[in-house]
């Protein structure tokens, strides 16, 4: 018998009798973090009136331009959502978001959230783009979703490495990731070329070096 055998098996015996990381999933499922970003949910207020009020936020904010709306005018004889408009056509592509939680973050009105639901499979690509008729609330079913849970900061674990203590921002301490910049290293401080706008900054690196910092 190789060594090799006799090693693995030796691996075998010392995991035996311990209890498995897997679970037997779908019998079982793990509880979600609260924080946990699924597929998205359109909210309703209480009256049943949509949240969304057709701004493009959302859409604006979305960097995989996953989001794609038609606003139309609410009137007094239909009225849809308590603005000026909403969202005739409401669109999540699923296949191009990265549950990244930027639309969530830049709506005004709470009317997007992400939830608990990623079992999001389907054999044809474009049953992956979810319509609003998916996406909304039911009448009468009312939720404020994720967003109660992201009232609280988020822990310090969590919170970017950004240079605040500086009261400037160089991004030369900021994570490659927070600048878009995926893990690639920066070589050297970003610093603004403008004279007026890099004014603030040179009056405080003015102060550091009298003050011998
Ligand atoms: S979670 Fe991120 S990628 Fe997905 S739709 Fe929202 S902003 Fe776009
Ligand atoms: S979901 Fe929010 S941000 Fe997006 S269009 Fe509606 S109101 Fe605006």
């Amino acid at each position: 018998m190789s060594f090799d055998i006799i090693k693995g098996l030796a691996t075998t015996f010392k995991n035996i009798g311990k209890k498995p990381t897997t679970i037997s999933y779908p019998e079982e499922e793990r509880e979600l973090p609260a924080r946990f970003r699924g597929r998205h949910v359109l909210h309703r207020y209480e009256n049943d009136l949509e949240r969304c009020v057709g701004c493009f936020l959302c859409a604006g904010a979305c960097p995989a331009d996953a989001i794609y709306i038609e606003a139309e005018e609410n009137t007094e004889e239909h009225r849809v959502s308590p603005g000026e408009r909403y969202a005739k056509v409401f669109d999540v592509n699923l296949l191009r978001c990265i549950f990244c939680g930027y639309c969530e973050a830049a709506c005004p009105t709470g009317a997007i959230t992400l939830e608990h639901e990623y079992k999001l499979a389907a054999f044809y690509p474009e049953d992956l783009v979810y319509h609003k008729e998916q996406l909304l609330e039911p009448v009468g079913q009312a939720t404020v979703g994720s967003s109660a849970v992201w009232f609280d900061p988020p822990p310090s674990e969590a919170a970017q490495p950004m240079p605040q203590s500086l009261h400037v921002f160089d991004g030369s301490q900021a994570s490659a990731a927070a600048v878009g910049l995926g893990n690639i290293p920066t070589d050297e401080p970003v610093l603004l070329k403008d004279v007026e706008q890099d004014e603030d900054r040179r009056k405080f690196q003015h102060h550091e070096d009298r003050e011998g910092v």
